[in-house]
């Protein structure tokens, strides 16, 4: 019998059997309870998470024709689901199908009734590789889909999907998960496997792992290949080329005695044997941090990669600053291995710098107390910042008084939504932007949640719900996201309506709604500042608020209802 691998086996068949991803699996089988099926899903997430699944499983429930639990496991639906033959549920690479021609024989096809189940479901994975023409065609059929489709789209790169599909689908984000969930479905899978196992082992790969349970899964299956019998913390040390915690703190203490010559050999080697050097800086990183937190702290349960008894032993050779340091150059370090090719000669600079400072302190502590200037650098910067948040948030005390004494020639700004949003604009948001009914609104902010499913609002709630309000006026809101498309969408003309009135319906705001990307938003706060020194902040700008007739308020609603009835009654009367 040939081998079959672990996550192939062990893929889950029951929405119980996924790993870490509660909150979606929860909604999602609300949602399926409630017949509140939507015809465009966009899961996205980092690799190995969960999408694929969770988008087979959800195509198996919804063609589930059982009666009780669904999938009920049992029906000849969930039968040929399970075994990957369902002539209605299609699966598609988008990385390497991302052909236009493809994509127009799926359409082709959507108009065609389910064969044998009650909806045909389409997977594409990694669905951000599509070309544009075939973007576009999927497009198409997004907007007007067939009652009988459903499109999971699953991707690892939500950026680069298009936001006029974005808008269209309900979102999920599937997190990295968790070490102790992975570690403990390992633990499970084992017991299944009759294969004995040392808790530290299973951690040390759940961590590995990086959060992906499919990656957890494959390291797994090359532990057992090592030996079959028993899974060791050194057998995984030796598969995957990386220190034990001894190893690593000997290596920092090496490094804090300056033994230049000696580590430079020993990191030849470590390279030699295929030592994985980002790991190593991301766990001599993690190891430092563990040690300072107990400094400070002298509890145990705060400590999760190494024992007390490490901690206590790097203490006697490490001051707090000297921790500090070593973080901060190793953190500058892993910044670079980003661009690296070769990150071991950034690693080997790193340790030289190291040594260099272990040098500095030692020649300083016999002449003196140790220079803080960074440490008071560090402040400064924070206070900074500080500041910064806070003159955002406060309005300005006497805006026109101000301006009285050195006025400045600037007109009256406004701002088109069909047009590119202006600087000076978006300054005068800020400008006269309000604390309080930020924090209102920041409250107000959780409730969109509840739309998420919504049928007529699930589209703004999902586009709203994960910006971040950077300012509020009387009657304009500016939000922020990271995600490049998310503004994009939140801009566009069309959608901006929506959202205007998402915002006056269900939240009762009655306030235009523009975004920004976080990178803006940090050029915005900075200009803002320079300005506000120069006193050159622009006037008040000029709000236009979309004109649409269904955009009532529930009083407005009221009140036409009342007119409705008192029409009718004037009529009768009439008669
Ligand atoms: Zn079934």
């Amino acid at each position: 019998m040939s081998y079959k691998a672990l996550y192939r086996i062990y893929r889950p068949a029951l929405f119980e059997d996924v790993v870490g991803q509660d909150y979606i699996v929860k909604t999602l089988k609300n949602a399926i309870d409630q017949n509140k099926i939507a015809h465009a899903y966009l899961f996205s997430g980092p690799r190995g998470t969960g999408k694929t699944s969770v988008a087979k499983l959800l195509a198996k429930a919804i063609n589930c024709t059982g009666s009780g639990k669904i999938p009920c496991m049992q029906c000849e639906n969930c039968i040929a689901a399970n075994q990957n033959v369902h002539p209605d549920i299609i699966e598609l690479d988008a990385a390497s199908n991302n052909g236009v021609e493809e994509i127009r024989e799926i359409i082709e096809k959507v108009k065609y009734a389910p064969i044998q189940g009650k909806y045909k479901v389409y997977i594409i994975d990694e669905v951000h590789m599509l070309s544009n023409s075939a973007f576009n065609a999927l497009l198409k059929t997004l907007e007007e889909p067939p009652a009988h489709v459903i499109f999971i789209l699953a991707t690892t790169d939500p950026q680069k999907v298009l936001p006029t599909i974005i808008s269209r689908c309900q979102r999920y984000h599937f997190n990295k998960v968790d070490v102790s969930d992975i570690s403990s479905s390992l633990m499970k899978i084992l017991k299944k496997e009759g294969i004995a196992y040392d808790l530290v082992a299973l951690e040390l790969i759940a961590d590995l792992a990086d959060g992906g349970m499919r990656d957890a899964l494959s390291i797994l299956d090359q532990c057992i290949a090592y030996n079959p019998s028993e899974i060791k913390e050194e057998f995984v040390n030796s598969v995957y080329g990386i220190l034990t915690t001894q190893e690593k703190i000997n290596l920092l203490k090496e490094i804090r005695s300056s033994k230049v010559k000696a580590l430079i050999e020993k990191i030849k080697a470590m390279e030699d044997t295929g030592i994985d050097i980002k790991r190593l800086t991301n766990d001599l990183l993690n190891i430092l941090k563990e040690t300072m937190i107990y400094a400070y702290e002298q509890d145990e349960n705060l400590l999760k990669k190494i024992n007390q008894h490490h901690a206590k032993s790097l203490l006697e050779t490490f001051s707090i600053d000297d921790l500090l340091q070593y973080i901060e150059v190793l953190q500058e370090t892993s910044q670079k291995y980003k661009t690296a090719f070769h990150p071991g000669s950034y690693f080997e600079i790193a340790i030289l710098k190291l040594c260099g400072l272990s040098k500095k302190t030692q020649d300083t502590k016999e002449k003196g107390p140790t220079k803080k200037e960074k440490q008071v650098e560090k402040i400064n910067e924070e206070i900074l910042l500080e500041d910064k948040e806070e003159v955002m948030d406060d309005e300005p005390e006497h805006p026109e008084e101000e301006r009285n004494i050195e006025p400045t020639p600037q007109q009256e700004v406004q701002q088109d939504i069909n047009e590119p949003l202006e600087d000076t604009f978006l300054l005068g948001l800020l400008t006269y932007a309000q604390k309080e009914y930020r924090q209102k609104e920041e409250v107000l902010w959780k409730k969109i949640q509840e739309y998420r499913l919504d049928l007529n609002y699930g589209k703004s709630a999902n586009l709203l719900m994960d910006v971040k309000i950077v300012a509020s006026g009387e009657d304009y809101l500016l939000v922020e996201s990271t995600m490049g498309a998310i503004v994009k969408t939140i801009n566009e003309h069309e959608i901006n309506v929506e959202l205007y009135q998402f915002l006056k319906e269900v939240l009762e705001l009655d306030k235009m709604i523009y975004a920004i990307d976080t990178k803006r938003k940090e050029a915005l706060i900075e200009s803002f500042m320079k300005h506000r020194k120069q006193d050159t902040l622009p006037m008040c700008p000029k709000i236009t608020k979309h004109e649409c007739k269904v955009c009532l308020s529930k009083e407005e609603k009221e009140l036409q209802e009342l007119q409705d009835i008192f029409q009718d009654t004037l009529e009768i009367k009439g008669e």
